[in-house]
């Protein structure tokens, strides 16, 4: 069996022991498998696995693997920082944009998604821990924000992401994956019109087991399916 094959079942198996342990159903999480930097074979094994949807970082990186891949029924999640220039390339390509972080970037995403007639499905970015080396909104400031473009017709916002920060015991993390919960809950207690968020992008390798526990719908997973990363080589 390939490393793939293996790192996948191995994920698998820690998700829906970790599904057990909260008393949640397997179908109310969906892995993405994050395959920036990883070359095609390594998505195809993936895909060989029944993977289907896949996260990148990177606009360049995910139209050339989304339009390579083209008609393999494959589902391209954003999950990295997105400029506003390359948000052109998006609309028809992306399931969903789990980085939106600014109002800018929002007009934007209206704007681009509105000249090909299609309704962006977003995550508003959360930075829970305020660290600055993060991009996302203080927790403050998001639900100023939705109420912002609420009424854009073609952003469709699902919830909220965070990026939690790095450490040794994901434990440390579970304060944070509980509080992104509460956002989102005390959001939807509110019921705005056209707010209507159900979605938690939350928990990578190191952490996905305690997102889980604490509500993620969305993992996102790179380095615990595709192995380490080597950015000199690309
Ligand atoms: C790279 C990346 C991940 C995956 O990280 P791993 O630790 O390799 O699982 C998840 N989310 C975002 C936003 C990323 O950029």
């Amino acid at each position: 069996m390939s490393e793939v094959s293996e790192n996948l079942k191995e994920v698998e198996k820690r998700i829906r022991a970790a599904c057990e342990r909260s008393g949640r159903d397997r179908s109310e999480v969906s892995l993405i498998a994050v395959s920036k930097t990883k070359p095609i074979e390594m998505i195809r094994e993936a895909m060989g696995e029944g993977i289907s949807v896949f996260g990148e970082n990177k606009v360049q990186e995910l139209v050339a693997k989304h339009d390579e891949l083209e008609g393999n029924n494959l589902e391209w999640h954003m999950i990295g920082h997105l400029q506003r220039n390359k948000v052109n390339k998006l609309p028809g390509r992306v399931k969903m944009i789990h980085s939106v972080d600014s109002l800018r970037l929002a007009e934007e995403i209206e704007h681009q998604f509105g000249k090909a007639d299609i309704v962006a499905d977003i995550l508003v970015e959360v930075n829970m821990a305020g660290e600055e080396s993060k991009f996302g909104l203080a927790p403050q400031d998001v639900e100023p924000f939705l109420l912002k473009i609420a009424n854009f017709n073609h952003i469709c916002p699902r919830g909220l992401m965070t990026i939690a920060p790095f450490v040794e015991d994901p434990e440390e993390n579970r304060k944070i994956f509980a509080d992104l919960r509460k956002l989102l809950i005390d959001i939807q207690d509110k019921n705005y019109d056209n707010i209507d968020m159900t979605e938690l992008s939350m928990g990578m390798t190191g952490d996905y087991e305690v997102a889980i526990e604490e509500g993620a719908t969305f993992v996102r997973v790179g380095t615990g399916i595709f192995g380490s990363r080597n950015y000199e080589k690309g």
